[in-house]
């Protein structure tokens, strides 16, 4: 292969869009292939991109065994808990045998290739076994965010129906104990679809009852299979390795369905062109094995280039003693020598909350760069920590989907500057442009407006569908730009004179709460089940710390109950308790306000960007179409009103 180091980015984007075959021939060199690929793409039928076809190879392979060989006692992976207070590495040629162990016992419970593995688990080097176990067997891994509620929980197992479920007694967070077998249990009960056997870590931390014959104990089993030697299936390219639920725009959880050898030829990729990776260094991503920065930079990126991958269970701000410390994390990056640290914008705004010593409190000359996405990047946020940390701070802006950045600077080929409130350039591979949302036309000239969207096919590592659903990701995401057949990424951008991306927001009613992605259609159908809500309208609305907060505007069947603060009070937390039931504590509203009527155009359609701008204190903009101008004074007295109290009340 070309030494990357010395071409210019721009020679480099350009190959990988106009020679792709030789492009990602030498990037599938990264890997190690049973099977070398007959074709490179096959994009007979778009939408539909099939990547390195006729090859085999296989994730854990590349992640865990090839590294054996080299560098047995190198550490591998790093589990670190603030919430018990717990420390451990594990070696290659340890993770080796835990993942045998862990595969072995998915073996002995049935498990089969093709078959999905559902897991439920807090962040225990457990759940990256698990995960590096099905692939290794060929299993399909559905990781569910542990902070999930039980309704989300069961709407997941019904839609992956999965053989296992692999779940502990609990989670923690900010030394609270967070019981997840409970949850598990009813959301085995809401499900249509039974699991045959469940696999639970006994942390000591709850109460865990077994149901007989279903429930095993982890522990037990392990034993059972300390030795065990469990060789990896050699699976085809496209082969599915993983689904991801994400939240769109309707209720229904959408499974982002991951191939095998086009991800980890994305992922070796990217370890060296964007995050400049060297085997034997230690890349600390702050996220959590639920969301899609957990799988390719916790668990199989990092590993796939040979470094030592740090996984963190707790609060950025408190210490292993369980003491406030907002300096934890960079006594970590200390300790452990981390080079390349991976983050949200949300989490450096709460440290930002602190005095910027505490980045100075540590030792931080091993750090190079620190990564964040998830959300836009705010100049201000970033000038603190770049000020504090003194590293360049890299924005790159991604997608469940897209499963590795899209927008970013890749200073492994090319050191590029960054600009502040621009994630970069579009990433090799990705053909992204600007587009009308009317017309469909592609704008060209710089600092206009336009729907971001990327020319297919799409490169490695991307999603090949929603889980068995062809017809929902054509739909969804191909189709709706008039006239083009384009993957649609539902966010506003502009690119500059200098090529650099600007990212303005969501283009549907998706929200950005702390970096993670909700759904309104999701909350709005959790609350309007509440018998005394006869509609609302859920939206995202700017908030200095998380980005966006949900606010739900409710109008109630009696609106007698909106006039009286006591019932508005005991309503506000009924919803929230729903809310917190059915999808979990991000979901949960900042507010739920009560109204008489809702702003709607003379069509019905809601006027969400009208109430958003209200919400945020702007001007509500063009209104010709709104029906009755008073329903927007409502949404103002609403947010008027002083909160209720319970002695108000
Ligand atoms: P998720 O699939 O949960 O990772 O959410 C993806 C969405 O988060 C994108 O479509 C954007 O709306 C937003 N997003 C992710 N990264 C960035 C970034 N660097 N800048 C701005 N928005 C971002």
């Amino acid at each position: 292969m070309p030494d990357s180091h010395t071409s210019s980015y721009a020679d480099f984007y350009r190959r990988s869009i106009d020679d792709r075959d030789a492009f990602w021939t030498e990037q599938a060199a990264l890997i190690d292939w049973q099977t070398p690929p007959q074709q490179i793409c096959d994009y007979s039928q778009p939408p539909f991109a099939r990547w390195f076809v006729g090859g085999t190879t296989n994730l854990c392979h590349n992640a865990v065994d090839r590294h054996v060989a080299a560098r047995p006692d190198a550490p591998a992976l790093i589990h670190v808990s603030s919430e018990t207070g717990s420390e451990r590495t594990y070696s290659f040629a340890e993770l080796h045998r835990e993942v045998q162990r862990m595969a072995a016992i998915l073996l002995s419970l049935g498990v089969q290739k093709g078959d999905r593995v559902l897991v439920y688990m807090p962040m225990v080097a457990e759940a990256a076994f698990a995960m590096l176990a099905c692939a290794r067997i060929g299993a399909i891994h559905c990781v569910v965010f542990g902070g999930f509620a039980a309704g989300a929980l069961a709407s997941r197992i019904d839609d992956a129906e999965p053989r296992v479920v692999v779940s502990a007694d609990a989670g923690m967070r900010g030394g609270k104990v967070v019981a997840y077998k409970p949850l598990l249990d009813e959301a085995i009960r809401l499900s249509q679809h039974q699991p045959e056997s469940v696999l639970l870590v006994d942390r000591n931390l709850a109460p865990l009852p077994l149901v007989q014959g279903r429930d095993h104990l982890y522990a037990p089993l392990r034993r059972q299979y300390l030795d065990a030697d469990v060789p990896c299936e050699w699976v085809d390219a496209t082969h599915t390795s993983y689904t991801l639920y994400t939240s769109g725009t309707t209720g229904k959880p959408k499974g982002v369905q991951r191939d095998t050898g086009g991800y980890a030829v994305a992922l070796a990729a990217s370890m060296r062109h964007i995050f400049e990776a060297r085997p034997g260094e230690t890349y600390f991503s702050t996220s959590d094995i639920g969301w899609v920065v957990g799988h390719s930079y916790i668990v199989y990126g990092p590993l796939i280039a040979g470094m030592a991958t740090l996984m963190y269970e707790g609060l950025p701000t408190r210490g292993m003693d369980g003491e406030p410390d907002p300096a934890v994390w960079w006594q970590l990056v200390e300790k452990y020598k981390v080079t390349r640290m991976f983050s949200a914008p949300t989490a450096v705004r709460v440290l930002k909350k602190y005095d910027v010593a505490h980045l100075r409190k540590h030792d931080l000359s091993s750090l190079k760069a620190l990564y964040l996405a998830g959300e836009p990047l705010d100049e201000p946020t970033a000038q603190w920590i770049s000020d504090g940390l003194g590293v360049p701070i890299i924005d790159n802006y991604w997608q469940t989907e897209s499963g590795w950045p899209i927008l970013t600077i890749a200073n492994g080929v090319e050191k590029k500057p960054s600009k502040f409130g621009s994630p970069g350039v579009p990433m090799y591979g990705f053909d992204v442009q600007l587009v009308d949302e009317v017309t469909g036309l592609s704008m060209t000239e710089p600092n206009r407006k336009g729907v971001v969207v990327i020319e297919g096919p799409l490169p490695p590592g991307c999603m090949q569908t929603v889980w068995r659903d062809d017809q929902r990701f054509v739909d969804t995401y191909w189709r709706s730009i008039p006239g083009r057949l384009v993957y649609n990424t539902f966010d506003w951008g502009l690119r500059d004179q200098d090529g650099y991306f600007f990212i303005l927001g969501r283009s549907d009613d998706v929200i950005n709460v702390a970096g993670h992605r909700l759904g309104t259609r999701e909350i709005e159908e959790c609350i309007s089940g509440h018998p005394q809500v006869a509609e609302v309208a859920v939206l995202g609305v700017a908030d200095a710390l998380k980005g966006q907060v949900a606010m739900a505007f409710a109008v109630l069947r009696d609106g007698r109950l909106a006039a009286d603060p006591a019932a508005r009070l005991r309503l506000e937390g009924e919803i929230m308790q729903r809310v917190d039931g059915q999808l979990g504590g991000v979901a949960r509203p900042a507010r739920v306000l009560f109204v008489a009527l809702l702003p709607k155009t003379r069509s019905g359609k809601l006027l969400r960007r009208a109430m958003q701008a209200v919400c945020e204190g702007r001007d509500a903009g063009d209104l010709t179409t709104l029906d009755d101008p008073a329903a927007l004074d409502q949404i103002r007295d609403a947010l008027a009103a002083p909160k209720p109290t319970p002695a108000a009340g």
